[in-house]
This record gives structure tokens, sequence and C-alpha cells, in this order.
């Protein structure tokens, strides 16, 4: 596999790769960040996301506890009652963030919980006990689904434990098995979903609109449409494969160093994103897209909210400005709302400069209040609007066509 930083960055998938860091910064600081890759064979969203395990930083967690028990904040059903002293004499232990993935074919017992067999039928002391599955076990990272809109048309059992996994932040899951009490514990998750909406079963809104939303942001993974980019690709392809069988080890320890860095930054982003909010004129700015353009998902603007700091924080600002929240837009409600809907709000916000609109947001909120309207009366008329400009369809990634 190819090293996170070896990827090529086009334009079509830099905000797959912002979203994946945006996701494990957020991760790292225990607040689930869920994002959806969609795109066609061959646009490298599942490489990234797979790469993107070599860059994750590490967590401590309880000696030897499967459920990732934070030594500060234990919640599994072996640690969550013992004392500060008894954890202290368990001891700790520092672990890679966990990267696990659920296949679209998985069982509801691999990915939710099953009674551990081997201590059942453990001869000096049998016992019976819950043995936990992928999501459990990936507490405090990542879970990645490829195909998702597979899952979620073959397996309604565990499109419905995502439901519950990815309903809040933390989200919850119940481990059951018969003649064994049902377990229920908080688990802090993000999921990392990729699917190709243009083949059977279609996009994931189509088959489980419910499981859609649940998502924060979704990218639509553009083709590398320029030469440049292709050819650099085919040689790094290429110039890997010869100088990995030639220097194994030389390599592996320039990519450790090159992932190492990634891991500082993931740190360091982590610690301001925890100092960083959200402006008060910025979030009156999302209620009012919210009412404006009646939105009907509050996750959407939470979504919003939470893409426009990080987003910030990962460009090293110092403080959120209006270009983060716009950002957001598209990869936020482009699985949320139709595209006239969509179209109309990149108008709306569009049409003005970002200074222009900091400013209006600022001084102008009374009269805003009394002309609704005030954004559409400079806004571009739909028919001037190319849709590519705002959302990568099959047709627009297709250089010939432009
Ligand atoms: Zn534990």
């Amino acid at each position: 596999m190819i090293p996170f930083y070896k990827l090529e960055r086009y334009e079509g998938n830099e905000a797959l790769f912002e979203l994946v860091m945006m996701s494990i910064v957020s991760s790292y600081v225990g607040e689930p960040l869920h994002i959806h890759a969609e795109g066609l064979r061959g646009t490298g969203k599942t490489t990234i996301m797979r790469a993107a395990r070599g860059i994750l930083p590490t967590i401590e967690r309880i000696r030897g506890c499967i459920y990732n028990c934070d030594p500060t904040a234990p919640h599994c059903p072996h640690h969550k009652n013992l004392s500060a002293e008894e954890i202290a004499a368990i001891g700790a232990e520092v672990i890679p963030m966990p990267f696990l993935e659920i296949s679209h074919s998985a069982k509801v017992g691999t990915v939710a919980g099953s009674i551990d067999l081997a201590r059942l039928t453990d001869p000096t002391h049998p016992e019976a006990q819950l043995l936990p599955g992928l999501i459990p076990q990936a507490h405090r990272g990542i879970i990645f689904i490829d195909e998702i809109n597979r899952l979620a048309d073959t397996s309604p059992e565990i499109t419905d434990i995502l439901l519950d996994v990815m309903g809040n932040k933390p989200g919850h899951i119940q481990i059951e098995e018969a003649g064994l009490p049902v377990v229920e514990i908080p688990v802090n998750v993000s999921v990392w979903a990729a699917s190709n909406p243009d083949e059977d079963p279609g996009p994931l809104e189509e088959i489980r609109r419910q499981l859609s939303d649940r998502f924060d942001m979704v990218c639509y993974m553009g083709r590398p449409d320029s030469l440049d980019v292709l050819s650099s690709m085919l040689e790094e392809n290429s110039h890997f494969h010869r100088v990995r069988q030639a220097h194994k080890a030389e390599m592996a320890e320039v990519d450790e160093k090159k992932n190492d860095q990634y891991r500082n930054d993931i740190i360091n982003w982590a610690a301001q994103y925890e100092k960083t909010d959200l402006p008060d004129f910025l979030r009156n700015f999302i209620a009012r897209l919210y009412i404006k353009h009646n939105l009907e998902s509050i996750r959407a603007i939470e979504a919003m909210q939470q893409g426009a700091v990080l987003h910030s924080v990962l460009k090293n600002r110092d403080k959120v400005m209006i270009t983060d929240v716009t950002y957001m837009i598209p990869l936020v409600l482009k699985h949320r709302v139709d595209g006239d809907t969509l179209v109309r709000m990149i108008n709306d916000v569009d049409s003005r400069g970002s200074k222009d609109s900091i400013l209006s947001f600022k001084n102008k909120n009374k009269k805003d209040e009394e002309n609704p309207d005030y954004f559409q009366q400079t806004a571009r008329p739909l028919k001037d609007m190319h849709r590519g400009e705002l959302v990568h369809t099959e047709k627009t990634l297709t250089p010939g066509d432009y």
C-alpha cells in the first residue's frame, strides 16, 4: 500500500484528504465525525481512507481492555465501577488509535458482539462472557465500511446498529446474547464509509435515507483529469514499486518519519480544536441558513459548525472565518437536500464576498430581520449557475464535457 503522504492530490480528491484529517483530529478529542466518500471506481476513495490508518496517533487505555477504556473515564462493564486506585493498579498501555473494517457481508455478532466461546469452554474456569464486536473494539477510533450502500441494502440489522452508534455523540451500542444480560455501552467511533452511487444498489440516500443523514459530510470524488497528475500517479506507482523492492528497510524508515509528522500535526490540531469555538455571528449565520432554506436536519447544521471549526484549525488559523462555514455547505448538504435547494444556498452565500458577509452579519442583523429576502436580491439567477460548480457529478468529471 502506498503511504498516505505519497498519494497524489488533485482537485477532485482534495476534499477527502481534508475530511479524513478533520475526522481523525475530532476523533482524537473524543468527538466523532462521520464521513462518506462517494465516487466511481478508480477514484481512490478507499485507498485514501485505508492509507490514513498509517498516520493515526496513539491512545492510552487501561491495560488489556478490549473496549479501550480511557483510564480517566472508564466506560466498559469491567472497569466502569472501579475506583481510581483500582484502575491505577491495573495500569495503562499505549496503542494505535483503532481502525477496524466492517465488510458488507459481516454478521451482527461480529459487529456488535457475541458470547465468548473461548471463555465458555475454558476447561479450568468456564465462564459465560460477552466478546465485544468490531464497533465496541473501535471505541475512540475509526470504523471503515466499503460499499456501505450494499450493506444498507442487504443487512437491515447492522444498519440499525449503525443508526444507534451514529445517533448521538457519543453513540451507544447494545450487545445481546441469549441467556446473558443485555450490555449497553457508550461508543465514540467515527464511521468512515465509501460507496459508488452509480452502481447497484444505487445511492445510500435512496436506500436508507436515515443512515445517509447520519453522515456529517459526504464528498463526491472526482477523477484526476489533468495529464500531469495522471503521469505522476503512474510514475509514483512504478517508482514506489521498484524502490520498495530495492530498499525495503530504508523506505520503511522514511515512511515512518513522514507518518510521525502527520501524527504530530494531528495532536497539535486536536489541542487547538479543543480551544476553538465558533464565533456567535457565524453560529447566527448557520441558524439563519437553516431557517431560511427550511433545512429540516439539525444534524446538518451541527455538522456545519463542527466542520467549520475543524477546517479553520487544519488551515492553522486562530479564528474561524465565514469561508470555513461556506466551504462546508456542499459537503454537509449534498446528501440531505435536493439539487435546487443546494444551488440556491450556494448562490446566497456566494453572491457576496466573504468580507461583505461578515460585515452584514455583524452589523446588519436588524435590517436582515426586517427583510428576510435580503440575500435573494443579490443572488445569481439559478440558470447562470453551472451545477458542476457545486457538486461534482459524473458528467462534470469527464474532461471532454467542458
Ligand atoms: Zn475497560
